[in-house]
């Protein structure tokens, strides 16, 4: 007996619908890219039950005319292409002609619309996918579309749409998204009537970020330009102090189109490694620009996600672009003031003593990041810039004494050891706690992975010998090689006993027995890996743990000299907002935050 019926064009359509419609935000999104293509520049939104009865799109955008407001509800109906040849070179959202189909299969759909030249607009009502008004009906320029009650004639669909505040949640990150990606569009969002959002149009995205987040999202951000293999990403992103619980203040744009990519959001996270506590998220708004011959926003019905020719330079692009901007906002944050007048090491500076009250402070970072010391400067007779003039005054410190005692005896002013925990030191910003154990740990962790497969090693008095059972010591003689390369020399001794003969340097007080355990756990979790991934997964997380186990702890006293090597180590160290664990190494009480709290920050009104 034949059994296969073809649907009905109107079923097929519901079933098609599907792709595209899944909930109300969907639905919102395909209503909002349209409006941005019809050039408008103001739209207003109603919402009603998370989307559920009433989503309302107004634009003042170009309008359809009379045809082109029924037509529009065909599938396959746009006029954004002709032929499938012009994919790869689109500019606009749409161009499948499928949203207000799909749409209007599945919901009661008002539209009013018309063009700036004609007196009359067109007002066209759709139920169950049929048009079941049409007529001339008064209106301004734009467009205007109601569409109610989502899945009302297909309840198996109906049944799983969340609850209104679910919904609502969705609706209000699209609108961000839009609201962040058009700062030209006057956006309003009513909810149940009462306006919710009002975003003007502004110049800046931090002052868009300002209409739609607190106060405090905005102060928090950061502002990233970045270019790398033809990928530019601009936007701005949250500085290290900021973290939220979840990736939904994440948004990334792809050529101005916002997608919700998880590999792309992952970049943009993993530009936060060792900054961000595991399971803290950045916030932030970036935008992608590549070329649109190497992007394919066509693989996704909804359009939430892209493919790209070569996916990996984007990625890079991202982690790097924020990797950059977050190293270059700290060093600017927590440079180290040197007072010239007080280096006692500079007894007489010729060269440029006119000039001394002109740099009396340079960044501590740019001493030690300017490597090449010329004489060039000190010979011409142009004008210096102020980075010219520095380089010249360590050119010629540097004469006098050597780089190291310089670098040991400046005057970083240490107050001195809180709650044998943490380090405090005055600087020019503030008040600065640095966490004396996390420090340490970023310290030997950068000396140790510095000095990979070439470490520097003591050779232990006597052997130091640990008792083991017979398969970790058969896994750990299997990787003797892999511990020649971090430094430690061990070989089994009989059955039980493993020897080990010398340690890295850095490593000279930690507890050793801790540290082969560690390792021993490092190989089994990772052994089942690829050669390469398994010693790049070791490598780092060894380093980790011995970093962890020999640096000093809280609780531990130091003693002034102790904490200025630290500190001086410290400021020559990658990396070093964070240990390795992602936890941070500093943090700055600014002295206007210190002043504001006394209520210093009137001046006029206080005597001192
Ligand atoms: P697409 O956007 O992919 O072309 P849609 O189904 O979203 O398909 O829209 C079909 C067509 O209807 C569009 O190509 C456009 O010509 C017209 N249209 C839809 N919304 C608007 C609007 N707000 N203003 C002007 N024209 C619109
Ligand atoms: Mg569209």
């Amino acid at each position: 007996m034949d059994k296969i019926k073809k649907l009905s064009p109107a079923e097929a359509q519901k079933i098609a619908a599907g792709e595209v419609v899944e909930r109300p935000a969907n639905v919102l999104k395909e209503l909002l890219e349209n409006a941005v293509d019809a050039q408008a520049t103001q739209i207003t939104i109603h919402i009603q039950d998370g989307g559920k009865t009433v989503i309302r799109v107004i634009d003042n955008g170009c309008g359809m005319s009379p045809i082109d407001a029924t037509l529009c509800f065909n599938q396959y109906a746009t006029s954004k292409i002709t032929h499938v040849d012009q994919l790869p070179s689109i500019t606009t959202f749409g161009f499948r002609g499928e949203a207000l189909a799909s749409i209007a299969a599945v919901s009661k759909v008002t539209l009013i619309t018309k063009e700036p030249d004609t007196p009359w607009g067109t007002i066209v009502k759709i139920e169950n996918g049929s048009i079941t008004y049409q007529g001339t009906h008064h209106a301004n320029t734009g467009t205007d579309i109601t569409v109610q009650d989502i899945f009302y004639n297909i309840p198996a669909r109906k049944k799983f749409l969340k609850t209104r505040d679910t919904e609502w949640h969705q609706i209000q990150q699209l609108f961000f998204a839009f609201c962040l990606a058009n700062l030209i569009i006057d956006f309003k969002l009513y909810v149940q009537d009462k306006l919710q959002y009002t975003c003007p149009p502004v110049a800046t995205l931090p002052e868009r970020i300002t209409q739609l987040f607190e106060q405090k999202t905005e102060q928090n951000m950061l502002p990233v330009a970045h270019t790398q293999q033809h990928i530019t990403i601009t936007g701005v992103a949250s500085g290290h102090q900021f973290q939220r619980y979840d990736r939904s203040m994440i948004y990334l744009f792809v050529n101005q189109r916002w997608v919700k990519d998880t590999a792309l959001t992952h970049a943009f996270i993993k530009g936060y490694h060792q900054v961000l506590e595991p399971g803290r998220y950045p916030a932030g708004c970036l935008f992608i620009s590549i070329d649109p011959q190497e992007v394919d926003i066509n693989i996704h019905p909804r359009k939430e996600e892209v493919l790209f020719l070569h996916p990996r330079n984007v990625y890079k692009a991202i982690t790097t672009g924020i990797t950059k901007t977050l190293e270059s906002n700290l060093s600017k944050q927590l440079h180290t003031t040197v007072q010239l007048q007080q280096t006692r090491h500079t007894p007489h500076t010729p060269a440029f003593s006119h000039q001394q009250n002109t740099f009396k402070a340079f960044d501590f970072d740019l001493f030690f990041k300017q490597p090449v010391f010329s004489d060039t400067h000190l010979k011409s007779d142009e004008p210096k810039s102020p980075q010219a003039v520095i380089t010249d005054v360590i050119s010629e410190l540097e004469k006098q004494v050597p780089l190291r005692i310089i670098a040991q005896k400046s005057p970083h002013t240490i107050i001195g050891q809180y709650d044998t925990t943490y380090i405090l030191l005055q600087e020019k910003q503030g008040l600065l706690l640095i966490d004396q154990h996390a420090a340490h740990e970023r310290i030997l962790y950068e000396q140790l992975c510095a000095q990979h497969g070439n470490p520097t090693t003591i050779q232990l008095l006597f052997a130091h010998t640990m008792h083991m059972n017979k398969i970790d010591l058969a896994t750990i003689t299997a990787h003797l090689d892999l511990f020649v390369q971090h430094g430690i020399i061990a070989e089994p001794f009989g059955t039980y006993t493993l020897k080990i003969l010398a340690m890295p340097l850095a490593l000279k007080n930690a507890p050793i027995d801790d540290i082969i355990k560690d390792a021993l756990g490092l190989i089994n979790e990772f052994k089942e890996l690829d050669p390469d991934a398994f010693a790049k997964q070791v490598q780092k997380k060894l380093y980790a743990a011995m970093a962890c186990k020999a640096a000093v702890k809280a609780g531990d006293t130091l003693t002034h000299e102790h904490m200025q090597e630290l500190i001086t180590s410290l400021y020559t160290t990658q990396h070093r907002f964070s240990c390795p664990h992602g936890r941070p190494t500093h943090h700055l009480f600014a002295k206007n935050e210190i002043e504001k709290k006394f209520k210093r920050d009137y001046r006029k009104n206080i005597d001192q």
